[in-house]
């Protein structure tokens, strides 16, 4: 049994309409521990029925959470951050227990998950309209802006919190109801969340949490016409179902789907601030973040001595259980995430590519992975076109800026890129050209909850922090005030 300083944040009920509730069956499914396989805790496995009643809940507390003033929305949201932070230390060592990132990442994502609440509730108050100098004289023109409704999020379990707060906070700021579906493998963190939120004065139905059968939950979300938005954070394939599936009722989605960032290192960058921000942006999670780079592609002439650095910078990383001291690189999430990678370094290897270091399964067993670093990669292998979602590193070799451009845009992807340039020509050139919705440069880290986060192309539709998060939740209601 895991134990915190406050067991009451181990919730192993769902939150719905202000309680916690087993599901209608009675049914569980275990969350399991993927550093040491065992079970931490059962939640409930519910479906339709509990998601319909959390829906009808929502729209219940819709009618007087969307007429509070944003002041009172704004400290309630507050408390909530305030809450978060005060637990920071069980918070975090539940995320480990579940996901398997060390300690010291999961602490950091939780300061950046209140980071959000923090943010939206500083947001909530500057929700402002519009007045429109009039082309007439005897109307006013005056735009408002108003709460979209009832909302769902479904959410993935590589960011247990921070994917969880970026979606409930700005929704809450913006006076919706939302109900949310934690991933299978994570929904501790969410529920801990919901009881922190309740903590902290979000009446019954505003935010409620419905764990379990994902295609039955994500059935009510889509199809219900109560539900005018739907948010989701995860795969590309599943953001395409969920798409279709919102089509009947036309809601408004944000998603934010798969990437397949490049990572440029021109022959002109510092390579030690490159290195530093490969290992960020690569490394980070095991891997297992969407705006994890995918593809590096270095140029001819630094090639293999970014190559030699990387390998060294790599070696320093320590594998192992997430609670132990100094431990950089967590497990794998699960056995299909690790058997995907081995594919993908197996494809690569076998159509040429050198491994340079790792390269196969982490002698500690289980689903941890060699932190890997693959050369002579070229366009034709797997790791070129899927996300890798693990600690391998491939090292495509450009010659030219156009080609590297070239290169970076081959994808149907389109959520981060990076590069490193010292050249300010070069820098605004290829900022512009890389069909991105984010470009890191000079920095392998860009996730901060003051800026628009999200993608274009196939990695997805609007953007997640920044006063452009809340404006997601928002409608734009214009009035044409008459007879003046
Ligand atoms: P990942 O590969 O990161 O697990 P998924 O897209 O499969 O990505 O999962 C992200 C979230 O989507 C999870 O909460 C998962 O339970 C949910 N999900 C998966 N399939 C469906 C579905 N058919 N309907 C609704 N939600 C789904």
């Amino acid at each position: 049994m895991l134990s915190l300083k406050d067991q009451n944040l181990l919730r192993q009920a769902c939150y719905i309409n202000g309680t916690w509730v087993p599901a209608d069956s009675g049914e569980t499914f275990p969350v399991t521990n993927p550093a040491t396989g065992e079970t931490i805790a059962t939640v409930p496995r519910c479906g339709a029925a509990e998601t319909e009643r959390a829906v009808q809940a929502a729209e219940q507390a819709l009618k007087t959470w969307r007429e509070t003033t944003a002041v009172e929305r704004s400290r309630i949201l507050r408390r909530w951050f305030d809450l978060m932070m005060a637990n920071q230390e069980d918070l975090a060592r539940l995320m480990t227990a579940e996901q398997g990132k060390p300690l010291a990442e999961s602490r950091g994502e939780i300061a950046y998950a209140a980071a959000y609440v923090e943010w939206f509730a500083e947001e909530a108050k500057r929700a402002y309209g519009e007045v429109i100098p009039s082309p007439f004289k005897d109307r006013q023109l005056v735009v408002t802006k108003e709460p979209v409704g009832v909302c769902a999020a479904i959410t993935p379990w590589n960011f247990p919190s921070a994917m969880i707060t970026r979606k409930v906070a700005p929704a809450l700021a913006a006076g919706c109801t939302i109900i949310l579906k934690p991933a299978e493998q994570t929904p501790l963190s969410a529920l801990a969340l919901a009881e922190l939120a309740e903590r902290a004065g979000v009446p019954a139905g505003v935010f409620s949490v419905v764990t379990g059968k994902a295609s039955a939950i994500g059935g009510v979300m889509t199809a219900s016409p109560i539900v005018r938005k739907l948010t989701f954070t995860g795969s590309t394939p599943i953001g395409q179902l969920l798409m279709a599936q919102c089509a009947g009722t036309v809601k408004k989605m944000s998603l934010e789907l798969g990437g397949n960032a490049p990572f440029i290192v021109f022959d002109d960058a510092d390579l030690d601030a490159a290195v530093a921000g490969a290992i960020a942006s690569k490394y980070r999670n095991a891997g297992q973040t969407c705006v994890c780079s995918n593809r590096f592609l270095v140029q001819d002439g630094v090639y293999d001595a970014f190559a030699a650095k990387l390998a060294a910078a790599v070696s320093a990383l320590k594998v192992g259980n997430g609670t132990e001291e100094g431990v950089t690189q967590g497990p794998l999430i699960d056995d299909a995430a690790i058997n995907k990678v081995e594919e993908l370094v197996k494809d690569a290897v076998d159509k040429g590519a050198r491994v340079v270091t790792g390269g196969k399964r982490h002698a500690l067993g289980r689903t941890w992975f060699e932190p890997t670093i693959l050369a002579d990669v070229v366009p034709g292998m797997a790791v070129a076109k899927e996300e890798i979602f693990g600690p391998v590193a491939p090292l495509f070799r450009f010659k030219s800026e156009a080609e590297a451009v070239q290169m970076a845009n081959d994808t149907e992807f389109g959520l981060a890129a990076y590069f490193f340039s010292k050249d300010h020509g070069r820098v605004w050139r290829v900022s512009k050209q890389l069909e991105y919705g984010m470009v890191g440069v000079n920095t392998g880290l860009i996730s901060t909850e003051v800026a628009p986060f999200g993608g274009v192309k196939m990695s997805g539709i609007g953007r997640e922090g920044s006063s452009h998060g809340l404006d997601e939740y928002m409608e734009t209601k214009y009035l044409a005030l008459g007879g003046l």
